[in-house]
């Protein structure tokens, strides 16, 4: 991690996912959910494996109904066979606690089990098919995800804290009182499986709300309530821009507390889109927080009138994708490569300053000016590139500074 001025990481008990530790003083994990029919289980292993080489450090897959518990062992084992060991979670509601019954061997087959308590039985950690699954999940040793979800909470205890608001003499308003049933419904199910024999590191909480300042309100409070390591994501965020915007400007505010130990970005994909979109959007967000680094960054100026042509943009975007290309290999031999800075500037206006800072820069000369761009490693003026190769040429620099 980089030195982040005033950056204190909020103590967390840490829980053990299979290989990968969530909490405590473990790096923020990234992780995922895939969106096929799990009965297919090609395809789901297919997209697991491909989340899992995006950088997604956990994947969770929905096990929705009996085909789906008997496909999961199958996509471990095919997963296995690709050489692809990301711990898969299993998501459940309604009727997980009859599936794991009915399927032991889905069971095994996952690292983890994510339970909505306001959906497991009639809706309340008091039921039996709550004590069901959470027995279920203890006899195999495996941690639970108790996830709440704003959109499906326990009717019974907002009822309850409706009804004692309304006797208080300063009653909150009911988004205040609906917050507050999201906590205490995550909170008193944890120590109901706790009760059951579950042990405190094998418990994660997560409480996902659709509005940004819901979610930062409730994860602070979470987070001073417990030490239960919790899972940040913003649900429901949307599509594109407005989805990656909602969730950086939520998880940026909590990560910059200290708070959250595993994260996932919740987009809507377009129709046929890239699924691995939101492990990418995770990594950046951690990444640009100084938390964590997973690829060399591009800093690229955003272009002005000083830059009519598209050479500049078409060459940031060429020198980010040759980057992201070229890691699988990069990070097998030279380890560390992934905190490299690059920077490609525009013009002569920010661009030496810029490249200067970045470990491999390039300035362009802007519009109507001869050509040339030089090229400064580790701060340092080192060539000056010329004429129609630039783009590759700068490649080849890049590379010979890799292996270095
Ligand atoms: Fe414009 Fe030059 Fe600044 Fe880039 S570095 S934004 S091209 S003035």
């Amino acid at each position: 991690m980089n030195e982040i001025p005033g950056y204190q990481r909020r103590h967390s008990v840490p829980v053990k996912v299979g290989h990968v530790t969530v909490g405590g003083d473990a790096p923020v994990v990234v992780q995922s959910m895939t969106n096929t029919d799990t009965v297919d289980e090609i395809r789901t292993a297919i997209q697991v494996a491909d989340l899992a080489r995006a950088g997604s450090e956990l994947v969770r897959i929905t096990v929705n109904n009996e085909e789906a518990a008997r496909a999961v062992p199958a996509i471990r084992r095919r997963l296995d066979d690709m050489g692809v060991d990301v711990p898969l979670v299993g998501d459940f509601h309604f009727n997980g606690h009859r599936l794991l019954k009915a399927v032991p061997e889905c069971g095994e087959a996952l690292a983890k089990l994510r339970i909505n308590p306001g959906n497991v039985g009639k809706g309340s950690r008091r039921d039996p098919q709550f004590a069901e699954i959470i027995e279920i999940a203890r006899d195999f040793d495996r941690p639970v995800r108790i996830g709440v979800n704003w959109g499906s909470l326990d009717q019974d205890l907002l009822s309850r804290l409706m009804d004692e608001n309304a006797r208080r003499a300063d009653p909150q308003p009911p988004e205040a009182v609906m917050r507050e049933a999201v906590v205490v419904s995550s909170l008193e199910s944890a120590e109901r499986a706790e009760a059951l024999g579950l042990p405190h590191d094998r418990i994660i909480i997560s409480c996902k709300m659709s509005r940004v300042q819901d979610l930062i309100s409730v994860y602070q409070d979470l987070a001073a309530r417990c030490e239960y390591p919790l899972h940040l994501g913003l649900t429901e965020a949307g599509m594109g821009s407005k989805g990656i915007v909602a969730s950086t400007a939520a998880l940026s505010v909590l990560l910059q507390q200290g708070i959250g130990d595993t994260i996932r970005i919740s987009l809507t994909p377009e129709p046929g889109g890239d699924r691995t979109q939101e492990v990418v959007v995770a990594q950046e967000i951690l990444q640009t927080m100084g938390l964590r680094n997973f690829t060399p960054l591009v800093a690229a100026c955003p272009g002005c009138g000083r830059t009519t042509s598209t050479f500049f943009q078409e060459l940031a975007d060429e020198i980010q994708t040759h980057v992201r290309e070229r890691m699988p290999e990069w990070r097998e031999q030279y380890p560390g490569v992934e905190s490299m800075s690059l920077a490609v500037m525009g013009c002569v206006v920010n661009g030496p300053g810029e490249s200067r800072q970045a470990d491999i820069g390039i300035s362009l000369p802007g519009t109507g000016e001869k050509p040339v761009a030089p090229v400064y490693e580790d701060g340092e003026k080192t060539v000056t590139l010329k004429g129609d190769t630039i783009a590759d040429d700068f490649k080849v620099i890049v590379e010979r500074y890799v292996e270095r």
